[in-house]
């Protein structure tokens, strides 16, 4: 099949997380199709897809996700987010550059690699159907370790998410910040609002506590990342009538943090500001992720040449972004390396991603795999 009718079948899949809903199928037969051995892997309510060619030297793995996010408001989409319409050179819906195009790049890039040359080392492809969603339907983690528990070995990981700004390719990345995130409830007094004496006000209990927040300078990066940053998601009090002062106030945060601070460094600093205000409270702290940092440069350097011989230029490395399954790569100490389309419309209303580009990228996925040979 060709790129753009692939990409088209797999955006007119409604496959939002965790929910795959039959995007493996087709792809799982264009992978039989180039004598790929493929198995479908469970954990809790995902289903991931498990593919692999060749028998001896390195792994080269390609990690991607079929699900996608959920679509906002349909009627604001110019073309029906599942519809797969072509506008213009570009290919319209979710899931459109984040990330089915790119793995259908991928699949495209295979077969043409695999019709023409001998491989010489093992590639696999790794498909998973919740890396949008929640830990509590299971990610990659445990996966991971029984791919490792059976001695499969991960040399190379080549994830598919969006990396590119402004011109396809023109940004890898090589880690990714970590994610923590926390709910806070300072718990005060509720009472009638004509009363002082009698109430303690929660609202007011926070507002130095912000102002701490906001000005604490957790650390100050490094070469690879910007430095750790504090933001609050959420503030939430009041009773709704307006006579009565609330007993207790929610607040939601985030850290996305460095290579810098740790989880527990956060954690113990942001309870020691707590305790020097004295205050009342109850904390639950979630860590979604720890930061990852590819530090060897083999792989590094075979990308950005693959990217030089297509496009000519060199790619700016840029680890900003949110968190993604890269890091359970981590566990199988591979070299990570994420590229792919534009990530200007992803998880937007009218997300699309150009033809070209991902026809170029096509060919920098192929000329990677070949430059993996020896
Ligand atoms: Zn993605």
């Amino acid at each position: 099949m060709n790129l753009e009718n692939l990409t088209k079948q797999l955006i007119q899949i409604e496959s939002i997380s965790p929910n795959d809903a039959g995007c493996f199928d087709i792809l799982e037969s264009e992978l039989k199709e180039m004598n790929f051995s493929c198995e479908r892997i469970s954990y809790k309510n995902v289903e991931n897809l498990y593919a692999v060619i060749g028998s001896q030297g390195p792994t080269l793995c390609f990690l991607g996700h079929t699900d996608v996010v959920p679509t906002g408001p349909e009627d604001q989409w110019t073309h029906p987010p599942f519809s797969g319409e072509t506008h213009d050179d570009h290919i319209y819906g979710r899931g459109a550059a984040d990330m089915k195009g790119n793995i259908c790049a991928f699949i495209e890039a295979l077969d043409a690699f695999l019709k023409t040359e001998k491989l010489d080392y093992r590639i696999a492809v790794l498909l998973t159907s919740n890396e949008e969603g929640t830990p509590e339907d299971g990610f990659i983690d445990e996966l991971l370790e029984e791919l490792k528990a059976r001695g499969e070995t991960i040399d190379y990981c080549l994830v598919g998410e969006p990396s590119s700004s402004l011109k396809i390719a023109d940004t890898i990345r090589i880690g990714r910040r970590g994610s923590l995130s926390g709910k806070l409830k300072i718990i005060g007094k509720q009472g009638h609002i004509a009363y002082p004496e009698k109430i303690i006000n929660p609202i007011f209990l926070v507002t130095d506590l912000i102002k701490i927040l906001k000005e604490k300078k957790w650390d100050s990066g490094n070469e690879h990342f910007q430095p750790t940053s504090f933001q609050i998601s959420n503030i939430n009090s009041g009773t709704g009538a307006g006579n009565i002062v609330p007993g207790e106030l929610i607040m939601d945060f985030n850290f996305r943090f460095c290579s810098e601070s740790s989880s527990e460094d956060l954690i113990s600093s942001f309870e020691e500001i707590l305790n020097s205000l004295d205050l009342n409270f109850e904390l639950d702290w979630s860590l979604s992720g720890n930061p990852f940092l590819t530090t060897k440069d083999f792989f590094i350097k075979k990308i950005i040449s693959a990217i030089k011989n297509v496009t000519g230029k060199e790619p700016l490395i840029n680890n900003g972004g949110g968190t993604s399954d890269g890091r359970f790569m981590t566990a199988m100490n591979a070299e990570i390396v994420e590229l792919g389309p534009l990530n200007e419309s992803i998880h937007k209303i009218d997300e699309n991603v150009s033809l070209a580009d991902l026809k170029t990228l096509r060919d920098i996925y192929i000329n990677l795999l070949k430059n993996l040979s020896t």
